[in-house]
């Protein structure tokens, strides 16, 4: 199967496919390492990682390169105010980033480039644009982008530059919406600033001249997709385009996939606005990162999706609910043989159609609405008693293609809740976790299992009023524990 992917550039949904036959090359704006994600920016890595995803299922081989801006404004800054270098202050927020993938299930790219360890490329590609006079140094020594000598400047964003004022200049990276004005490759340093010495003379670069060096140096010239959050269109991606055709003259990106917003209350989720949650602020207070994940993937890309509790309320009952049918499936004894025509026809068209949801331009919320269709109907069917092994399979087969793309079935819950305890712990912390949650942070699973034995123990010699307040501690300690013929079992409220 193909996927049909909305192509921002072309403005057209196109079929996408390796154009050297080979693996799908795809460049992500990452992330800037000064500080924690909130969930606006894992909402644009995750849909990106079901893109990356649903190709592998389809059978695409991937290769995808990610940068990490790891100096910037705030960077210098930040660094400065801590009195180490940007080196060092840097790793940090970038382990810090990495963890939160691995807890959003988000598969790693093939390729992490970090900004610092790519000045040469970005010098050597500002001196290609010099040589054509696109690119010219001023008075304080740093280096701009004419945009006046590129006149494709606006296919990206549309926007219409045809007044496009020669030598007007932004020396931030921070533009405003409408006007079009050369922006800085290159940016001398201020009194005291960190700075690399190189043949444009000392500075550092632009944000946007970062992705263009990195992409062409793991991509080459011309790729397949280029990917981040609307905000990205314009400018950053537009500035892009405008460098790296200006320097080889050959289509940059050929495929253009942006993610739309994580609003909150209706204004976009951001550090400036305040009205941002980092992924481990909802861990403390006792969300589970299935349910995050499952919430930000659950509208498609091409529409904003508004944050509400309520709403992460309903998808941990949505993951519960899955979870709930897949061990049922996986755990009870089925007969041998019953009339499974039916619903190994339901599980095939349950994939057909979450197949074809996402290979229409990543629809994901019609994909999991076929699931979720599927389980009413097996459910129904188990209740009834007419299922049995052959037409389980053909469901569970269905379900696996399910989880290789929303990845929520297997529970590790508890594993990052406890995550998120012990760097809050670190971090002198605790107090922002909600007391159920601080209540995980004192039992560790052995020393569950001592209690719970310690208890068997009290039970055998006949001292209850011992068991009953292992219970209760436990109990208030968020475990709650089930006596059965096999023994004890205990779960984590
Ligand atoms: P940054 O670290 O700010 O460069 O952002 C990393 C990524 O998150 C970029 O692709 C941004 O476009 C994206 N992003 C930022 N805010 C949001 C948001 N509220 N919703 C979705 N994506 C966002
Ligand atoms: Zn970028």
């Amino acid at each position: 199967m193909t996927i049909r992917l909305y192509n921002t550039l072309s403005n057209a949904i196109e079929e996408l496919q390796p154009s050297d036959g080979e693996a799908l090359r795809i460049y992500a704006c990452g992330p800037t390492v000064y500080d924690y994600g909130h969930i606006g920016n894992f909402r644009t890595f995750l849909h990106v990682d079901l893109l990356r995803r649903t190709l592998e299922l389809f059978g695409t081989k991937v290769k995808h390169v990610m940068n990490i801006t790891d100096v910037d404004d705030k960077i210098i800054r930040n660094a400065a105010a801590a009195n180490i270098p940007i080196g060092e202050y840097t790793p940090r927020f970038e382990k810090a980033f990495f963890e939160d993938l691995d807890a959003l299930s988000v598969e790693h790219p093939e390729v992490i480039a970090r900004a610092t360890e790519h000045i040469d490329e970005m010098v050597k590609l500002i001196q290609c644009l010099a040589e054509q006079d696109l690119a010219y140094k001023t008075e304080d020594g740093s280096w701009y982008f004419r945009i006046a000598g590129f006149p494709a400047y606006g296919k990206l964003s549309k926007k219409d530059f045809s007044g496009i004022t020669d030598g007007a200049r932004v020396d931030v990276d921070e533009y405003d919406k409408d006007s079009a004005r050369d922006f800085a490759l290159w940016k001398a340093p201020k009194p005291g600033e960190y700075h690399w010495q190189t043949p444009l003379g000392p500075g550092r670069p632009g944000w946007h001249i970062e992705c263009s060096a990195m992409a062409m140096e793991y991509l080459g010239d011309n790729f397949d997709l280029h990917a981040g959050g609307e905000d990205l269109m314009f400018p950053h991606h537009e500035n892009e385009i405008a460098q790296s055709e200006s320097a080889t003259h050959k289509p940059f990106a050929r495929h253009w996939f942006h993610v739309r917003f994580l609003l909150v209350e209706g204004r976009k989720m951001s550090k400036s606005e305040g009205n941002f949650y980092t992924l481990r602020d909802l861990l403390l207070k006792g969300y589970k990162a299935s349910a995050i994940r499952f919430l930000l993937t659950s509208v498609p890309y091409r529409q904003q999706l508004n944050f509400t509790f309520e709403g992460l309320g309903a998808e941990t009952g949505a993951v519960e609910r899955l979870r709930t049918f897949y061990q049922r499936l996986k755990n009870t004894q089925w007969p041998e043989n019953c009339n499974a025509t039916a619903i190994q026809e339901a599980a095939s068209t349950a994939k057909g159609k979450f197949l074809a949801a996402l290979a229409n331009d990543l629809n994901t919320a019609e994909a999991r609405a076929a699931i979720f269709d599927l389980v009413r109907t097996v459910n129904a069917a188990a209740d009834a008693g007419s299922l049995c092994r052959s037409s389980v399979a053909a469901v569970l087969d269905t379900l696996a293609d399910f989880d290789r793309i929303f990845t929520v079935l297997e529970d590790n819950d508890s594993h990052w809740t406890r995550f998120a305890l012990e760097w809050a712990e670190k971090e002198g912390r605790l107090d922002e976790a909600s007391p159920e949650v601080r209540a995980q942070i004192s039992l560790s699973d052995s020393q569950i299992d001592a209690l719970i034995e310690e208890r068997n123990q009290a039970r055998r010699t006949r001292n209850f009023a011992r068991a009953d307040a292992i219970r209760k501690e436990l109990l208030e300690k968020g475990i709650l524990l089930e006596d059965s013929k096999e023994g004890v079992r205990w779960k984590r409220k």
